[in-house]
């Protein structure tokens, strides 16, 4: 049976910072894209086919999510990737299908937002614009709850603001702003009953929805429509004010799900590991069993454990302060993908004691006394440092991390309809994951240097051999 991928998920390389792009293909259009050679290779590899042989992909994207964008430097390359993807149509400034959501205010992630948006007037004058997205999704304004320090939010503001001196008189071609509620939850309001926040990104194989949940945000974790959201207790800051907290603190937690198919990114939200961060992952793993249980009925999403997402994006770029044990014993991830690398920054990450966790032999849940296998099969990373600061560094000891610089991620079609369809539990769902190669510029008189990426052992039209993962939570 030929494969195919409406899903994609691709992490793409800022370095040390954050950027997801995730998107709905139109199989059809992107079939057009490739041509008569679409009769001589499955349906999964007309994606590549295009990257490599530079067709345009425009036009067979039904819709598109930008999650964060790294830091400024790194901006007018996602905005280029997005191009390429055929996510943003560079013939024009208003986008109908490219959404755009920040998960908190660090620079890292959403300075390169504005570069996404507009260049520089090489005249100094006003930037210009080039991509002007449908919808813009963000926290409240800065400062309306906790207070947060390390961040200003000011580029935030710059951003929504921007959007909206746009609007003008032509309303069909403005960016609408949206608060991300606290803990993902929309309250009741008039004849809406409460709900929990999501993105609809349109419907997949078997018009099955996928949707891109919210599953925290602002230091408060979702816990059902019929409940209020639990608050994740703030860790005291030294010498500042009560209720002052790290801005990673409230970064918004997504779940993107289709099927049986599920894929967690959080930005930078914290573990129980050290004194700085609240323990978000803590409550995000009592809740998502809570309400993420296991599923058996006929005709339904299927998952064997609670809570279980097949891939996970490790949170705050493998910090070894989050990433905890007991987390991954409640997401039992097959694959997971590790934004990091340096450039302007090296924050050390990914920690040798998060490669450790992601290895170990088998991971204790919070209960304290349930043991959980190690389900990792993959351990991808956008780079890795082989130098810091001028120091040697290799927190990968056994060589368990594939550099692979942007990396895709599609489930496969088939298999997602197979477990919706199945009776009972055991389909198996696959995931392709491969990525290009490609790698940050470091300046020459750099003190960093990176691991050379995975082997180019071409693949067909893809510049690295691709991975299969193969899932059997289901
Ligand atoms: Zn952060
Ligand atoms: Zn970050």
């Amino acid at each position: 049976m030929p494969k195919t991928a409406s899903l994609e998920i691709h992490q793409i390389n800022v370095g040390q910072g954050d950027s997801t792009l995730v998107v709905l293909r139109d199989l059809p259009a992107l079939k057009n894209c490739v041509g008569r050679a679409a009769n001589t290779m499955e349906p999964i590899d007309y994606l590549p086919y295009c990257i490599t042989n530079g067709r345009s992909l425009v036009n067979s994207v039904k819709k598109a999510l930008l999650v964060d964008a790294g830091n400024d430097c790194y901006g007018f390359a996602v905005r280029e990737y997005c191009e390429n993807v055929g996510a943003i149509d560079s013939s024009k400034v208003s986008q109908d299908n490219f959404f755009m959501l920040v998960t908190h205010y660090h620079d890292d992630h959403h300075d390169g937002l504005r570069c996404v948006m507009r260049d520089p007037d090489p005249k100094g004058g006003k930037p210009i614009e080039k991509c002007r997205p449908a919808e813009f999704y963000r926290l409240e304004p800065f400062a309306r709850r906790d207070r947060a320090i390390g961040t200003t939010g000011i580029i935030v503001e710059e951003i929504a603001s921007q959007v909206v001196a746009k609007r003008g008189n032509d309303r069909r071609k403005q960016t609408e702003v949206w608060y991300i509620p606290q803990g993902g939850k929309n309250e009741a309001k008039g004849n809406n009953p409460a709900s929990q926040w999501c993105f609809n990104l349109g419907n997949g194989v078997g018009n099955l929805p996928i949707a891109i949940k919210a599953v925290a945000s602002e230091r408060a974790v979702f816990a059902g429509e019929n409940q209020d959201v639990e608050h994740v207790p703030a860790k005291p800051r030294k010498g500042k004010k009560k209720g002052t907290i790290d801005e990673n603190d409230r970064s918004v937690a997504l779940v993107i799900e289709y099927g049986s198919f599920r894929h967690f990114l959080a930005g930078d939200a914290g573990g129980s590991e050290g004194t700085v961060y609240a323990d978000v992952e803590r409550v995000l793993a009592q809740q998502m069993e809570l309400n993420m249980p296991i599923a058996r009925a006929p005709k339904k999403a299927k998952f064997k454990s609670a809570g279980h997402c097949c891939s996970l994006k490790l949170n705050h770029h493998g910090t070894k302060y989050a990433n905890d044990a007991q987390f991954l014993a409640t997401l039992r991830p097959r694959l997971a993908v590790i934004p990091a690398g340096v450039k302007i920054y090296f924050h050390g990450h990914p920690t040798k004691e998060t490669v450790n966790r992601l290895t170990a032999a088998s991971w204790l849940k919070q209960n304290g006394t349930t043991r959980v296998t190690n389900t990792i099969d993959q351990i991808v990373a956008t780079e890795v440092a082989s130098k810091g600061k001028g120091k040697s560094f290799n927190p990968d000891t056994n060589n368990r991390i594939k550099v692979l610089g942007d990396i895709v991620i599609r489930p496969v079609d088939e298999d997602i309809l197979a477990a919706q369809t199945a009776m009972s539990n055991g389909q198996s769902i696959r995931i392709q994951v491969y990525g290009n190669r490609e790698q940050t510029p470091l300046p020459a008189n750099s003190t960093c240097a990176l691991r050379n990426p995975e082997d180019a052992a071409t693949s067909g039209n893809y510049p690295v051999a691709p991975l299969e993962v193969v899932c059997s939570q289901h």
